[in-house]
């Protein structure tokens, strides 16, 4: 059968798909993945044929640096589906496919899919954040209104825009987020999704979507990992946020003495030599194979990307999050309430921490058995989930009764 996948240039939206698209591919299905052409080589590596989206295509760099305010990604968002509508419409009109999966905010993959009326599947790559509650504090809520004020006129400008080109239908929730349809699965477990009357039996919990075999590799020096007992400590803040220069040498300046092996991700653009000397029990590299590392990590200092958290707990490590925005903040948080993980700086604006505080953190997690028994209580709730394999059964299942959106 013919599937159109269509998702947005953010590599925490694009991992778990790569497993369930290569399952999907070995199970007879043909796949044709839309994205940017930064994506071409990862997503053609799962067997499905990648096909770019019409110049100009959706910037990433401009998706990243809106990223952290909700109104200003939405309006990024909007603009983009008015855009790209045109053409994805006469693109699945020539393409017949037997099914749309589009990313919970790849909002013209929902619109298309939703006017054509063809049967369709959402990707969530977070939590399902609406209607859950009590995980906010007041500060959050300031932070949130702050940011949102001065970009509503825009926003709901756009919304207007898009019902007045393509009728009241292109909305077809009250809601614009997450991009829902009758079937959608959530690449994390029911036990560790917060609370919410939102989730129904259309939500599918399979847990994180791994397979190394189906993402990117990078070279790293494994023989250059300490041989003793020494704990092993693994370093990143994912591909966005990643450019903390300050709070990489604040690490090497408190860590650096420590009889503890560390392995820092800077992140691509991150200049290396920028960071002055580099302690000799640090590995420092731009891009590190997470998923091959993870499993002899013993605590994970994480920006608390949903992907990071996801796979972090599957290899039972337990967390240190330092988010640097909102919706990392409820992911470290989630963790925490779980026992899995210490969240500092998460109070807005997020991402500050002390060495004192990083020490601390350190300390306990290594020396408190129960970080790492929760993470693996968690990580064993992901495992039982069925991963990749079990979000390729609910799309199988779709297939073979396809059910028009309404
Ligand atoms: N990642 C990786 N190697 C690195 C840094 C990140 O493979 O050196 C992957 C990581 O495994 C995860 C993704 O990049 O799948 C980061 O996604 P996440 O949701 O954690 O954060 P984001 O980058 O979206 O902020």
């Amino acid at each position: 059968m013919k599937i159109i996948f269509l998702n947005v240039p953010g590599h925490g939206h694009v991992n778990p798909t790569l497993a369930v698209t290569a399952e999907l591919i070995r199970r007879g299905h043909q796949i044709i993945y839309y994205n940017t052409a930064d994506f071409a080589t990862k997503i053609a590596q799962t067997g499905a044929e990648f096909r770019p989206y019409p110049n100009p295509q959706p910037d990433t760099e401009e998706l990243n640096r809106r990223a952290s305010n909700l109104v200003n990604v939405t309006t990024w968002l909007l603009e983009q589906s008015q855009r790209l509508l045109p053409w994805l419409l006469a693109e699945l009109k020539r393409e017949q496919p037997d099914l749309v999966i589009f990313d919970s905010i790849c909002l013209w993959g929902m619109q298309a899919a939703s006017l054509l009326k063809l049967p369709a599947v959402s990707s969530i790559s977070t939590f399902v954040q609406e209607g859950v509650r009590g995980m906010m504090t007041f500060w959050d809520g300031v932070a949130i209104v702050r940011q949102a004020v001065p970009k509503l006129p825009e926003l709901f400008q756009r919304r207007r825009q898009l019902t007045r080109q393509f009728g009241p239908d292109i909305f077809p929730y009250s809601h614009i987020f997450p991009c829902i349809s009758d079937t959608n699965i959530v690449y994390t477990s029911r036990e560790f999704q917060p609370e919410t009357d939102f989730v129904d039996d259309t939500f599918h919990f399979v847990g994180p979507s791994i397979n190394t075999e189906s993402r990117e590799t990078a070279v790293f020096p494994w023989q250059l990992l300490a041989k003793d007992n020494r704990p092993l400590i693994y370093i990143s803040l994912g591909t966005v946020y990643h450019n903390k220069n300050e709070f990489y040498k604040m690490a090497f300046q408190q860590f650096g003495t420590y009889p503890i092996q560390f392995i820092l991700s800077a992140g691509r653009t991150t200049d290396i030599d920028a960071l002055g000397p580099i302690p000799d029990n640090f590995i420092v590299q731009n891009f590190v194979p997470q998923l091959e590392l993870l499993p002899r990590i013993d605590a994970f200092i994480t920006h608390g990307g949903m992907n990071s958290v996801n796979e972090g707990l599957y290899f039972g490590v337990p967390l240190i999050v330092i988010p640097q925005q909102m919706e990392q903040t409820l992911n470290g948080r989630q963790a925490a309430r779980h026992g899995a993980a210490i969240v500092l700086g998460d109070r807005p604006p997020y991402g500050r921490t002390t060495p004192k505080a990083l020490h601390n953190a350190l300390q306990t997690v290594l020396t408190t058995p129960s970080y790492r028994q929760n993470a693996e209580r968690i990580g064993n709730s992901f495992k039982k989930s069925g991963g990749y394999q079990a979000a390729a059964d609910v799309i199988t299942a779709v297939l073979a009764h396809p059910t028009p959106q309404t």
